[in-house]
């Protein structure tokens, strides 16, 4: 079944880049040319693999498709991410992972490991508890490691302690 969705979504680059729009993590709405102020239209650069915000009228103004996104400084393609996105959300082994994709062990680590981050930061930004009294919860606790703008050194630890209680599997954490 969810085999189906990355068939879909991972098929080609438009398919991708579809998929990461309606998910707000890829600019959708098409800039201006800061020159002109006509509506710039995307297209392919590069050897097929890039997308371009270009102006229609000057050709000469362009914006990467990926500028302020996520993946700004990422040259993957745009189906590669998506499936290192699925292969992430499945819990799939990077050694497995880099079995599957074509994409170097290296930068799957260091993609899982942002995803990671993001997801933590959400967490630790949008805490909520497990209310119901006598409930049994299970804890346990992770240092988390911040790295300034993704790369280099770690400049913040934190500690969150996760909680699981109750059927319906709830998560608690304080930091
Ligand atoms: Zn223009």
């Amino acid at each position: 079944m969810a085999l189906n969705l990355l068939y879909l979504h991972a098929r080609d680059e438009e398919s991708a880049i579809t998929f990461l729009q309606q998910h707000n993590v890829l600019r959708q709405v098409p800039p201006n040319c800061i020159t002109c102020n006509r509506v710039m239209s995307l297209v392919k650069s590069g050897r097929g693999e890039e997308r371009i915000f270009r102006c229609p009228l000057t050709k000469f103004t362009i914006l990467f498709l990926k500028k302020d996104s996520f993946w700004e400084s990422s040259h993957l393609k745009f189906k590669q991410i998506v499936e290192l996105l699925f292969l992430w959300a499945f819990k799939i082994p990077i050694s497995t992972a880099n079995d599957l994709v074509d994409v170097s062990e290296k930068t799957i680590v260091q993609w899982f490991a942002y995803f990671r981050d993001i997801c933590t930061n959400h967490l630790v930004n949008n805490p909520y508890r497990i209310k119901e009294p006598g409930v049994i919860v299970e804890i346990d606790k992770s240092l988390v490691a911040k790295r300034k703008n993704n790369v280099g050194h770690v400049v913040e630890r934190r500690w969150v302690f996760g909680g699981v209680g109750g059927s319906a599997l709830q998560q608690d954490k304080a930091s």
